[in-house]
């Protein structure tokens, strides 16, 4: 796998939390478009959607993010892995390998990691003797339909395999959580939300948020109004559940 090399690795977002993007590129190639990638692009850090799916790895990141974490007074409570990249894509062991010694050099600075793939998080996360307890483990997960997968996201996981994998997790006693978005409008594809949110039930932590950058959703007679109910669903299952939730409509 090809490396790159950083000046800097741990950030603040303009979301308010702090990240580590330790990979440059995504193999899943995700068409809804993928912000990442459309900011890569107008940076020129790539050129097209084939060299975005090529991802290179920053070959000095334990390095760099050791330094950083000693130079640190404030160390911040928890770091999120990724905003622009997937710590466990498909395909790339390597990319898995790297985050798993990063979120075991977080925790063992006492900072907690919330980790969000289209991959499968790997079982290792639940040993708390090499990783913290703290930590989020969490699957992006907007349908159960894989034909929608496979127009939307070819090259992640198939949504089943995601799912068991953060069950597992959640089984294993760690802190688990699924981000319902960007949420189709049904002239995209016609679901039940019910049916995806049973089949998450399990997890601690859900957000969603519709689609809000698609021409397609414009196109739905009344975006507003379907994200407002769904977001209510989702609002009312996790009341029920007693799971923690975000819903923005
Ligand atoms: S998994 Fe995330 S970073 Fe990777 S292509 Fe999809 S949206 Fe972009």
């Amino acid at each position: 796998m090809k490396t790159i090399e950083r000046k800097s690795l741990l950030y603040k977002s303009g979301l308010g939390f702090y990240c580590i993007n330790h990979v440059l590129g995504c193999a899943h190639g995700c068409l809804y478009p993928c912000y990442a990638y459309m900011m890569a692009k107008h940076y020129g850090r790539v050129a097209t959607q084939a060299q975005w799916r090529e991802p290179r790895l920053v070959g000095n990141a334990l390095e760099l993010l050791q330094k950083e974490l000693a130079r640190r007074k404030n160390r911040p409570a928890a770091v999120h892995l990724c905003l622009t990249t997937d710590p466990f894509m498909q395909g790339y062991p390597e990319v898995t390998d790297l985050s798993l010694r990063i979120v075991a050099l977080l925790n063992a600075h006492g900072i907690a990691a919330s980790l969000l793939t289209k991959g499968l998080l790997p079982a290792e996360l639940a040993d708390t003797e090499r990783y913290g307890a703290d930590n989020t483990c969490g699957i992006s997960l907007v349908s159960l339909d894989e034909g929608f997968r496979k127009r939307w996201e070819p090259h992640a996981a198939p949504y089943r395999s995601r799912i068991a994998a953060l069950q597992r997790l959640h089984r294993g006693g760690c802190r688990t959580l699924v981000h319902i978005e960007p949420y189709p409008t049904p002239n995209i594809l016609e679901q039940d939300l019910a049916e995806i949110l049973d089949a998450v039930a399990f997890v601690d932590d859900l957000y969603f948020s519709g689609w809000n950058y698609s021409p397609a959703v414009r196109k739905y007679a009344d975006a507003a109004a379907f994200y407002r109910e769904q977001a209510a669903l989702v609002r009312r299952f996790c009341q029920r559940r007693g799971i923690r939730c975000d819903a923005e409509a």
